[in-house]
């Protein structure tokens, strides 16, 4: 494809030139977690040799230097979300301490008979902290349908928003089916109820660039390690007059103005939801993804990656029994499939013998399975370094399980 050469961009990821069984590595699990670029590896490495200290500490030159480090990644997020304000970036261990601090922070709120709206295509982490926060306040999770393309079922959403929603928790990109959902129209709808919209964008961010302010949601929750920076850290967006009246998450150091026995006072945005000492060279090493990710033609690379599935889409018929859970029209290139007469977790270990990393299992989102009725399904997710012959080699593989085992 023109403007992308993934032959050099293979280069900038260390981790992928290795041998694994005997066979080169066909890394294939992307959507659990995402390699790191040497950009990001340099990056952190700089800064535990060069800056590291305390940040927001002032006193000396390398809290300073650990300071501008980490606000500069801070603003970074800022500039790929497209968010008004750095006031709006929080910094969260991953998409799963986001979502928990919203659904907390958004307890006070609710009551009983108010009803939360997610989907059936929800990672647990958009499920189960919603559950928690209805067990405290009497209010109640409601699934919207998806269809068997495994789309959003929209008469299904249609019927379920409502009076009585107060939030719309929803995922961008499913993880399971690869689905992008239309989430600006159903925002729009949401809103105009008044209903608070959280968007779950853990999937969508390694293979697209989010704008918040044309989505209009009122948070916007990712994990950097998903997004080709460090394990460890994640961000919560959100608009600044509900981050305002939320209570805050955790308490300690960082998160306050005044501490005293009669009374203590948080600190401004978004320092009020960061107690504790951060996770300061990972948001650096975040920062840097972002920048290497913002040296590319983005739209060369969602092409290649587009590549990849058509690729992928075409193979399909030549292995016998196999069958796709998840034929959305827009998706990510993320392969959920079952082949007849193989148990997914075979197929994974069968594929990890020839060198070829993918996963099987319910991909925390077992109400999904129970929908399709599957106990699991073998997932094959890529990213923009996978390339052509790697697809053929899954397949390949593929055709060789089939052959000896099913
Ligand atoms: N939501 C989705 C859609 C995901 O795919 C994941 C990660 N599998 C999460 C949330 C949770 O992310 P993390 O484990 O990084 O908090």
């Amino acid at each position: 494809t023109s403007g992308f050469d993934v032959a050099a961009v293979r280069q900038d990821f260390p981790i992928l030139s290795q041998q694994v069984n005997g066979k080169p590595l066909v890394y294939l699990d992307n959507g659990a977690s995402a390699q790191k670029p040497q950009a990001v590896l340099d990056a952190m490495d700089r800064y535990y040799r060069e800056m590291h200290s305390n940040v927001h500490r002032g006193a000396h030159t390398l809290g300073d230097r650990a300071t501008t480090a980490f606000e500069g990644a801070r603003e970074t997020v800022r500039g790929f979300l497209n968010a008004e304000s750095t006031r709006q970036i929080i910094w969260t261990r991953g998409t799963t301490e986001a979502i928990n601090l919203v659904a907390n922070g958004l307890a006070p709120r609710l009551k009983a008979g108010d009803e939360i709206l997610v989907s059936y295509m929800e990672h647990h982490a958009n499920i189960v902290p919603w559950q928690m926060v209805a067990e405290r306040t009497g209010a109640k999770v409601v699934p919207v349908q998806v269809t068997p393309d495994g789309e959003l079922d929209l008469d299904s959403f249609n019927s379920l928003l409502g009076d009585r929603t107060r939030v719309l928790a929803i995922t961008h990109v499913s993880n399971v089916l690869g689905t992008i959902n239309p989430v600006a129209p159903l925002i729009e709808q949401a809103k105009a109820l008044g209903v608070i919209t959280v968007l779950d964008g853990a999937q969508a961010v390694p293979h697209f660039q989010p704008d918040v302010q044309a989505l209009g949601c009122d948070f916007y929750a990712f994990s950097s390690h998903k997004v080709f920076g460090p394990t460890g850290i994640g961000v919560l967006y959100g608009k600044e007059q509900l981050l305002e009246e939320m209570p805050p998450y955790q308490g300690g150091g960082e998160m306050i103005e005044r501490v005293s026995f009669e009374r203590t006072t948080w600190n401004t945005l978004p320092y009020k939801f960061e107690a504790g000492t951060p996770a300061i060279a990972e948001a650096v090493g975040l920062g840097a993804a972002i920048d290497y990710l913002n040296g590319f033609d983005r739209q060369a690379m969602e092409a290649a990656e587009n590549a990849l599935l058509t690729r992928a889409n075409e193979l399909l018929e030549t292995v016998p029994g196999m069958s796709l859970i998840g034929t959305a029209k827009r998706k990510v290139p993320v392969l959920s499939f079952k082949i007849d007469g193989l148990h997914p977790s075979d197929i994974g270990t069968l594929l990890d013998q020839q060198g070829i990393a993918i996963r099987t299992g319910h991909h925390c989102a077992m109400p999904l399975m129970d929908f399709y009725g599957v106990p699991g399904t073998a997932r094959a997710s890529f990213a923009f370094y996978n390339t052509l012959e790697e697809v053929d080699q899954l397949f390949t593989g593929l055709q060789k399980i089939q052959r000896l085992f099913a």
